[in-house]
């Protein structure tokens, strides 16, 4: 879909909705308790402002509540297909005709170059969780010849990929990683005794180095994809690599402010807010899952005209710094470049009479460097033109910085003294 959304996008979001309500009492009543009636939505506008979000919270305790399935379903259990499940556990029934992320998944591959009849191995689990079976259906629509790898079992699977040619990797990154050293320990080359050409990356970060790495390991292209747990598939990189292309068909997607709740614009940060369209066993009416993403502005030199995103962390640590929302991870990115720097805290303060907030990036390092000074003007220019924001560097030993402010969940990272007095 297109962001900010067009008339037909929300026209097919305004019919889910009058779907959803007619059967689903969970929503039925959260409607009805907005005092909705979604045929009378008139606009995007008046749907954000007057539907209440679901948090994946709310979703498992219904489902606690009245298991298994809690109140949300929109269909009675004859009508199911299949079980799938994630973790929680969350119990997601499928109408045998629902697509799930299919559509999604089959523009990502596209957009990868894979071409009909190639051999792809797939190797995300296949067990209890939606992901192998749901890249397995996507691959063989796409007219790949499809293993069913699953997970582990590594010296199996590399026999097996050679044996067939696999030309294509589905997967994680570290999984891929296992394969080469399996390899090796196998005594063969990963780049002349396997034939993988082209890789989907999903379900890990996907850094510059291990992407570098593993590039180098097998001779292939990587492409990067992200999805969610409950409304599967989004986004997936082009051949240009520059940031995913939303492909999601079948949902709905808002991307908003984190503090306010606004539409965010191309180039801001917003997180993801999801409705599913079409009808679903277990329908999802602006689902949160707390996922900050960096909406990338302009078009992308391959042509597709679809909006770009690059995942940047969890909602619950991002701050808004001088009029600029800033995630911790994004500070992250740009500390990891320099060798010397470890943990660091972001301290925020409106000084009495000032008229804007001020930063202090307080970094860790595990030694005294060099050119502290240097170091210093070098960070402060990378944040600047990455994160785009000002900030003041100190550097202190990295003891100083509590542990709970490290990646990935960056608990304790931002200290924020505005609204306080000294
Ligand atoms: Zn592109």
């Amino acid at each position: 879909m297109s962001w900010p959304p067009t008339t037909d996008e929300f026209v097919r979001l305004r019919e889910t909705l009058t779907w959803v309500h007619e059967r689903s009492p969970y929503y039925r009543r959260a409607l009805d308790a907005a005092g909705v009636q979604p045929a009378q939505l008139s606009n995007y506008d008046d749907f954000r402002t007057r539907l209440p979000r679901t948090a994946k919270a709310d979703l498992v305790a219904n489902q606690r509540a009245h298991p298994p399935f809690g109140e949300f379903l929109a269909v009675p259990r004859e009508q199911f297909g299949s079980l799938h499940t994630s973790p929680g556990p969350i119990f997601i029934p499928r109408l045998a005709e629902e697509r799930g992320g299919t559509p999604v998944l089959k523009e990502a591959i596209k957009a990868m170059g894979v071409r009909p009849g190639e051999v792809a191995h797939v190797t995300l689990s296949y067990h209890i969780m939606p992901g192998g079976l749901r890249l397995h259906r996507a691959f063989e629509e796409a007219g790949c010849l499809v293993i069913n790898g699953g997970t582990g079992a590594s010296q199996l699977q590399v026999e097996v990929a050679r044996a067939w040619q696999a030309t294509v990797y589905a997967g994680t990154p570290s999984f891929l990683a296992n394969l080469g050293d399996t390899a090796r320990q196998m005594g063969l080359d990963p780049r002349r005794d396997l034939h993988y050409r082209v890789g989907f990356s999903t379900a890990e970060a996907l850094t510059p180095p291990l992407r570098r790495d593993l590039q180098e390991m097998f001779g292939i292209e990587l492409f990067d994809h992200c999805g969610e747990a409950q409304i599967g598939p989004l986004a997936g990189e082009c051949r240009v690599h520059d940031g995913m292309h939303l492909h999601a068909r079948d949902l709905f997607c808002e991307f908003l402010d984190p503090e306010t709740g606004e539409p965010v614009e191309p180039g801001g940060l917003g997180e993801i807010v999801a409705t599913q369209l079409g009808p679903r066993a277990l329908p999802l009416v602006r689902y949160a899952p707390g996922d900050v993403f960096r909406l990338l502005p302009g078009a992308c030199a391959c042509g597709d005209t679809s909006l770009r995103i690059v995942f940047v962390g969890q909602v619950g640590v991002i701050r808004k710094i001088k009029g600029v929302l800033v995630h911790p991870a994004q500070v992250h990115k740009v500390t990891s470049t320099f060798p010397e720097l470890g943990r660091f805290q972001i301290i925020v303060e409106h000084p009495e009479g000032q008229r804007y907030d001020r930063a202090i990036l307080r970094c860790g390092t595990a030694q005294t460097p060099n050119d502290p000074e240097g170091l210093k003007r070098a960070l402060a220019e990378r944040l600047k033109a990455n994160v785009l924001i000002q900030m003041e560097i100190e550097l202190v030993p990295e003891a100083e910085i509590p542990e709970a402010a490290g990646p990935p969940r960056f608990a304790e990272v931002m200290v924020d003294h505005r609204g306080k007095r000294p």
